[in-house]
């Protein structure tokens, strides 16, 4: 019975630490046997077939070595956008909406603007930016796996954003100068000497995606200096931040000639990211 399936799986990520038992055991039932919360309330005595149940204990096992759930569903959701998701590319985070959100600010009332998203990864970013922004985004990513997602992720979802295999540290040199109104990037930012800190289900994630050389400053630092011609008059850049990088990044941004710069908070009170404008090229 659907009931019972449901419990003996929450329990079980239950006692092997999950911290959130119930929503994950709703997620995997779900994505067993299509019965979601509504289902499970008003149909719990359903049956599950063995094959069902085989697979939901799979997935319940897989969980308990902390294998990302959302690697486990093979799609996650980012400001309403299903994205496909897998080994190789980072799971979007919600905090990026904070990132989102400050670029749609700067968009209001530019529609069509040339915006570029860089280490793109699944796309969530470029995605939001294209469906709420109405952007025309081009979405760049170096790695192959991740490359994937992204394309996938754009065809999925009928969207417009370019996708670009390149390697953002040289391939600005393709765009023209003062071409951009917006350049957003969630880059890797994770001080090397820290990855092996984080939580062990990021250990499953690209370290690709998460590693931001020594000081965790080496992406800001190449990504303003290699793009930032590349920004028209008014344009605005706008970053991600990791956890205490705000002043830095801010000191970085003002010696290469942003203005207004200023920082928007997640619900943590983080300062998660950052935004300037580029006043003259
Ligand atoms: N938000 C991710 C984490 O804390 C890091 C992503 C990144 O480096 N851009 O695990």
């Amino acid at each position: 019975m659907l009931r019972e399936v449901y419990r003996v799986c929450r329990d079980t990520l239950a006692q092997g630490g999950i911290e959130a038992p119930d929503f994950e055991a709703l997620c995997l039932l779900e994505h067993v046997t299509g019965c979601g919360r509504a289902a499970l309330i008003a149909h719990g005595d359903r049956t599950v077939t063995e094959s069902q149940r085989a697979l939901l204990n799979s997935l319940t096992e897989k969980r308990l070595t902390r294998y990302p759930l959302q690697y486990l569903l093979g799609t996650w959701s980012f400001m309403g956008i299903p994205l496909s998701v897998g080994e190789g590319v980072l799971i979007p985070r919600d905090d990026t909406e904070v990132c989102v959100g400050l670029c749609l600010e700067h968009l209001k009332a530019k529609p069509h603007a040339a915006a570029v998203d860089l280490c793109a990864g699944s796309g969530a970013i470029a995605l939001a930016l294209e469906r709420f922004g109405q952007a025309e985004v081009t979405a760049v990513e170096l790695s192959e796996d991740a490359f994937y997602f992204l394309k996938k992720n754009i065809a999925d979802n009928h969207a417009a954003v370019k996708a670009l295999h390149g390697d953002v540290l040289t391939c600005h040199r393709s765009f023209t100068d003062g071409s951009l109104e917006l350049i957003v990037s969630n880059p890797p930012y994770i001080r090397r000497g820290e990855l092996a800190l984080l939580q062990a289900e990021v250990q499953y994630e690209p370290v690709m995606a998460l590693d931001g050389g020594e000081s965790g400053f080496d992406f800001y630092d190449a990504i303003i200096r290699g793009w930032r011609g590349k920004l028209k008059p008014g344009g605005a850049l706008v970053f991600e931040l990791g956890e205490g990088q705000a002043a830095h990044v801010k000191e970085l941004m003002q010696a290469a000639g942003f203005a207004d710069i200023r920082t928007e908070t997640d619900f943590g009170g983080c300062h998660r990211a950052i935004i300037g404008t580029m006043l003259s090229i």
